[in-house]
């Protein structure tokens, strides 16, 4: 169990400690860390967001736990020594092509949702979106008309074997959960959307205990604010999970809370807290962790299938806060340490 440790920059080596507490504190037998430099963290250490010696630690374990890069002092920097492009590097390199996005409600946390509290208190859903194709892939550019209008176009495609995958991705995720799964496309109007839904529908056939739904984007876009307690696992392209992920993660209303996977074929992963390096709070103690040690978690689960000690670490960040322990984000005053003492205790 060797584990990638990229901390990054601003709050990510703060968040990433409390996260490797409670790994430690769980003493997994062979359980290995290996930290690398990422970020704008990297770039002034070897001149580059993701250095090689970065990558080949990344190569050589078996997931990714990754704090947060980004650093206005370097936005000056061309595009490609941006400390953001770690990010990019790692998922291009590692062929991370499926995003996992979880959005759950804690209990006593409804009033940080601007969803009505019965509504926002039911959300518990995972959004499983794919990362690699579509749209922001396909071929673009920008032309001049006959008529001399400028028009830009972007082709959106996806080749069945890039949706089988991402749809196995969905129906384990979904096995694993209540078995539901809604595949979300635009069916109606796009024939990459109907190459979609019909390769979902062929691959269902291979797990016949999960019950498979089918919702067009807008439609969803709509429930996700109407009745999101409705949903479990949602499987969509990339497009349409860029939106609806963010969207859910709002309707959750905290951002210190909430965890993503970035999984390749097999086991290997990436895991991150959804926020970025918070550079108006770094370096002060008051970051939440909880994002991060909840990444921790998924990491057990999805990379090692360790469900039991995830499901620990999930239900001592879930009585850490039922205990009244809030970070600012929260609209508590609790700070980094002290929050990651408090889900130390529980576990
Ligand atoms: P951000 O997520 O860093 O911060 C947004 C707001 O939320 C800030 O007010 C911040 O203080 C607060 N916040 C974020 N995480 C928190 C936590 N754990 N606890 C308490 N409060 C928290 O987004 P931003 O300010 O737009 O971006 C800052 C930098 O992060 C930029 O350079 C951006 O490019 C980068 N970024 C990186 C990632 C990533 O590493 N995957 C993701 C998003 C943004």
């Amino acid at each position: 169990m060797r584990i990638a440790v990229f901390a990054g920059d601003g709050i990510g080596p703060e968040v990433t400690e409390q996260a490797l507490r409670v790994l430690e504190k769980l003493e997994l037998p062979g359980l290995e860390l290996v930290e690398g430099d990422v970020g704008g963290a990297a770039y002034r250490k070897h001149g580059h967001p993701l250095p090689a010696q970065t990558l080949d630690i990344a190569r050589s374990a078996d997931a990714i736990l990754f704090g947060a890069v980004g650093d206005f002092t370097l936005d000056h920097l061309e595009r490609a020594l941006r400390p953001e492009q770690a990010v990019l590097g790692l998922r291009k390199e590692l062929g991370l092509f499926a995003n996992l996005r979880p959005a759950q409600v804690f209990a006593g946390l409804e009033d940080l949702s601007t969803l009505r509290p019965e509504v926002s208190g039911k959300i518990d859903l995972l959004i499983v979106r794919e990362l690699t194709g579509d749209v922001y892939f396909g071929e673009k550019g920008t032309r001049t008309l006959e008529d001399g209008r400028r028009q830009g176009w972007d082709m959106m495609s996806y080749a069945e074997d890039e949706v089988r995958r991402i749809a196995h991705v969905g129906f384990k995720a979904a096995q694993g959960r209540s078995k539901k799964l809604c595949s979300v496309d635009k069916a109606n109007v796009l024939e990459t959307s109907q190459l979609w839904r019909d390769v979902v529908i062929e691959v269902s056939a291979e797990y016949p205990d999960v019950e498979l739904s089918h919702m067009y984007v807008d439609n969803a876009a709509m429930q996700l604010v109407k009745n999101p307690g409705a949903f479990d696992v949602i499987v969509t392209g990339n497009l349409f999970g860029d939106i609806l992920s963010d969207q859910a993660s709002m309707c959750v209303g905290s951002i210190g809370l909430l965890a993503s996977a970035s999984l390749a074929e097999g086991t290997y992963g990436l895991y991150e807290p959804i926020h970025g390096s918070a550079p108006d709070i770094a370096g002060k103690g008051l970051a939440n962790p909880m994002a991060t040690i909840l990444s921790a978690a998924m990491l057990l689960r999805h990379s090692f299938g360790l469900e039991e000690p995830a499901a620990r670490i999930e239900a001592a960040v879930a009585a850490a806060l039922a205990a009244g322990v809030k970070g600012g984000d929260l609209g508590g005053n609790a700070g980094t340490k002290e929050i990651g003492d408090a889900v130390l205790a529980h576990l």
